[in-house]
């Protein structure tokens, strides 16, 4: 079944011209438990890892206290083939974005250390089987195997809002608060969940990476949420195939409710999220991260 978020119950860029040039599209994967095979787009599913390469283990070095003292196999997150993430610039010549994590804490943001490979399908021969998640690891870290079912919205800046554009729309912001109890943070800028592209889903400041090699910022890759929305953002980011069972603050924490919200069973901290970055001038494509929660 395919999953589609509404529109939005007001007109943005009429009520807030000011956002329209932050306009960027995001693509939610919104995962629901189901069985993927290493073929499929999916989160926390197998991957198409080919046998010829070793599966990649984490040493790790940076692991904190006692997290993880030999080498580790990462886990899959997420798996995406082009055909599913239109929009997103994937390097010329690939067709399957692949990302991991060691699922323990690691490093100065204190969360998993994420790994993200681009793959072209036609050069995977035989398949090596994933393994499975370390038996030490929280299952906070580690998601569930989902089905996605990606979608394209379109967002606008929320935490990332410029200061003189925010202070010019505060006013109307509470305005339109008052008159229709719809929060621009909440309701109408950046899509909750996890997602590619778009605006990072961030629960505090923005923290945005630069390259250590050529020294710009990096693009927002991927947002890893704890969960798909929150008891605010659930009433317009709630796909309108899920709201035969959540229609309000008690199906929200229903069982049902909850496999809408947290299929993939991941809570990063306080309901945080890991967001991944990348350089795209630089030709390997580096990778940033960061982390945070409530
Ligand atoms: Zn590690
Ligand atoms: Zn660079």
């Amino acid at each position: 079944m395919t999953r589609r978020t509404p529109p939005r119950p007001l007109d943005v860029e009429q009520l807030f011209p000011e956002v329209a040039p932050f306009r960027k599209e995001a693509i939610r994967l919104h995962p629901r438990v189901g069985e993927p095979t290493c073929h499929d787009s999916s989160v926390g599913g197998p991957l198409l890892w080919p046998a010829d390469e070793p599966w990649p283990t984490c040493s790790g070095d940076d692991a904190l206290g006692t997290a993880h003292e030999g080498p580790t196999p990462f886990v899959p997150i997420v798996q995406i083939h082009r055909a599913d993430a239109p929009g997103l610039p994937f390097p010329e010549g690939r067709d399957l974005l692949q990302v991991l994590w060691c699922p323990f804490d690691h490093g100065d943001f204190c969360c998993p250390l994420p790994q993200v490979h681009w793959r072209s399908t036609a050069a995977v021969g035989e398949v090596a089987p994933s393994p499975p998640p370390p038996a030490e690891a929280s299952e906070d870290y580690v998601p569930n195997p989902c089905a996605v079912h990606p979608e394209t919205v379109t967002e606008y800046p929320s935490w990332d809002l410029a200061r003189h554009v925010l202070d010019s729309l505060r006013d109307r912001f509470n305005r339109v608060e008052q008159e229709t109890g719809w929060l621009y943070q909440f309701h109408l800028a950046d899509a909750p969940g996890i997602k590619l592209g778009g605006y990072p889903g961030w629960t505090q400041e923005p923290w945005w990476p630069d390259c250590d090699r050529c020294g710009q910022r990096m693009e927002h890759l991927l947002t890893v949420a704890s969960w798909e929305y929150d008891g605010e953002s659930w009433r317009t980011w709630l796909p309108l195939e899920d709201r035969a069972v959540v229609d309000g603050e008690e199906s929200f924490r229903s069982e049902q409710g909850l496999a809408a919200q947290n299929a993939a069973g991941l809570m990063l901290g306080d309901a945080g999220g890991v967001y991944i970055f990348e350089c795209r001038s630089c030709p390997d494509r580096p990778i940033g991260h960061c982390f945070d929660c409530s």
